[in-house]
């Protein structure tokens, strides 16, 4: 059945249809089987667009709880909605990550443990690294949709000004330091690509690999990512 006939059909997306334009009713709810965002909120406050992964009609309290969601604009803890999210997104066959042991070394990296002061960190990675250049500002970008299928850590700007932005779900706790330097020290390489530029070089050339490999944990920071990245991408906590 395609998700528009479900949508038209189904009782659960009917329900949840109906309890949605009570809190929103120039609401549209659309049901997808993509595999991007399971869940997102679009439009405005006079016409949002709730996209909904099919998979989630299975899971009643998040339905319970999607209205209220969609009035708070998905601000406050809505633990119906993660579980779902968490277990839909857990039996995707693509996940290679689900199940694979965590190297030792690997999960021992020095993790944030706090909040990131992201001026400070950044400022240590310009002075340490990059002094030669002058510092871009650093900002933390906007955040996207609850969960995401992919998302850019980190974005250098070079116009109308250079700004370097990072994604703010790399500020949580159990993130490890080196992952958040490594995003940050390859900004910086795009900056020191902007300050000195080739004619006709890629972004990621062969002069930007080697820049970039001068990141004293760059392989630890790679490692890292692959295993932890469906935690971060999932909004979920890496059970440890
Ligand atoms: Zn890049």
């Amino acid at each position: 059945m395609s998700a528009a006939t479900l949508l038209a059909h189904d009782p659960r997306a009917l329900a949840l249809g109906r309890a949605l334009t009570d809190v929103a009713p120039a609401i549209q709810l659309r049901l997808n089987r993509n595999r991007g965002t399971l869940i997102s909120l679009r439009g405005d406050r006079h016409a949002p667009r709730l996209s909904l992964h099919v998979a989630l009609l299975d899971h009643p309290a998040a339905l319970a709880e999607l209205p209220e969601w969609v009035r708070r604009n998905g601000r406050g803890r809505w633990p119906g909605i993660q579980a779902a999210i968490t277990s839909v997104f857990a039996g995707r066959p693509d996940d290679r990550a689900q199940g694979v042991p965590i190297p030792d070394e690997i999960r021992a990296l020095p993790r944030l443990a706090g909040p990131l002061d992201l001026a400070a960190l950044f400022a240590r990675v310009h002075r340490t690294w990059f002094a030669h250049l002058p510092p871009p500002p650093v900002t933390w970008a906007r955040s996207g949709p609850l969960r995401q299928r992919h998302i850019r850590f980190g974005c250098y700007r070079r116009r109308p000004a250079p700004l370097v932005s990072l994604h703010p779900k790399l500020d949580q706790p159990w993130i490890a330091w080196c992952f958040v330097e490594h995003v940050l020290f390859h900004e910086l390489c795009h900056h020191a690509q902007a300050c000195a530029p080739v004619r006709g070089e890629s972004p990621h050339g062969a002069r930007f690999r080697a820049w970039e490999r001068r990141y004293p944990l760059h392989d630890q920071a790679r490692r890292w990512e692959r295993a932890y990245l469906q935690h971060v991408l999932g909004g979920t906590l890496p059970a440890e």
